[in-house]
């Protein structure tokens, strides 16, 4: 018989009021994969989990295995809070990004050790994260957080680990050396002008962007020299790359 209550390492990646003074826990765990989790009476300023269960916190749970769905938070040791993330909106913004892709792409109950690994080494990464500036150094709006080269590179190490690394070396449905001028997600990388139809526009800044992005660890990228015109075409490839990978694996896992 399972025992009825674990410990687990786990990250939230998202935190929901329920009812006058609880909260539901959407959490990513070393051991457990996606796991959801009610923490009693969290919002009573008496409550003994304090702010220690904020977005993107990085803890040590002890569970209560419900019935159901959700476990029942019974205890939480902070590993690393990463305040100085959430009280700045530009990092926060970056930190939110992350921790969605993780719910999108890894949404059952099944342990991802090198996915958990590489939200954790994002997280900590993320909290000394300098707003991107002008030339003059003037800081840029917070809405560019979608295309912060962190954010991107976590995303496609993420698709990596998921099983669904995008083809970027030659077309992905004839194996024509190039020119590469188009993405499919739903072929699954980097196509030529003749498989094209349907394909997002990829230009050469973003093929050479992804290509350096999937070949630095996360702590270098920032300095791959991914160009603005680079980072936006990285972004609309995630982009389409999550909605049709993580579409399908909600599809496969909510089945039966
Ligand atoms: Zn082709």
């Amino acid at each position: 018989m399972a025992a009825r209550s674990f410990r687990t390492e786990a990250v939230v990646l998202r935190s929901l009021r329920l009812g006058e003074a609880d909260r539901i826990v959407h959490l990513a765990s070393l051991e457990h994969g996606r796991i959801g989790a009610v923490a009693r009476g969290i919002r009573k300023t008496t409550s003994k989990f304090g702010g220690r269960l904020e977005p993107l916190s990085h803890v040590e749970l002890e569970l209560t295995r419900g019935r159901g769905e959700l476990h029942t938070v019974t205890g939480v040791q902070l590993l690393a809070s990463h305040q100085r993330s959430r009280d700045d909106s530009y990092r926060l913004s970056v930190g939110l990004v992350g921790a969605e892709a993780v719910l999108k792409l890894f949404p059952e109950e099944e342990a991802n050790q090198r996915a958990f690994q590489a939200l954790t080494r994002f997280l900590d990464l993320l909290d000394d994260l300098p707003r991107p500036t002008t030339a003059d150094g003037t800081p840029l709006p917070g809405d560019r957080a979608a295309f912060e080269p962190l954010v991107l590179s976590l995303q496609l190490k993420l698709l990596w680990v998921a099983g669904y690394l995008p083809h970027l070396e030659s077309c992905a449905e004839c194996g024509a050396a190039g020119p590469l001028g188009g993405f499919s997600a739903r072929i699954g990388g980097a196509v030529c002008a003749q498989h094209a139809a349907g394909a997002l526009p990829l230009s050469p800044d973003g093929l050479q962007g992804m290509q350096a992005l999937l070949r630095a660890p996360l702590a270098d990228a920032n300095r791959v020299g991914l160009t603005d015109r680079g980072a936006r075409d990285c972004h609309a490839v995630v982009t389409a790359s999550y909605e049709f990978n993580g579409g399908f694996r909600l599809r496969s896992a909510t089945q039966g």
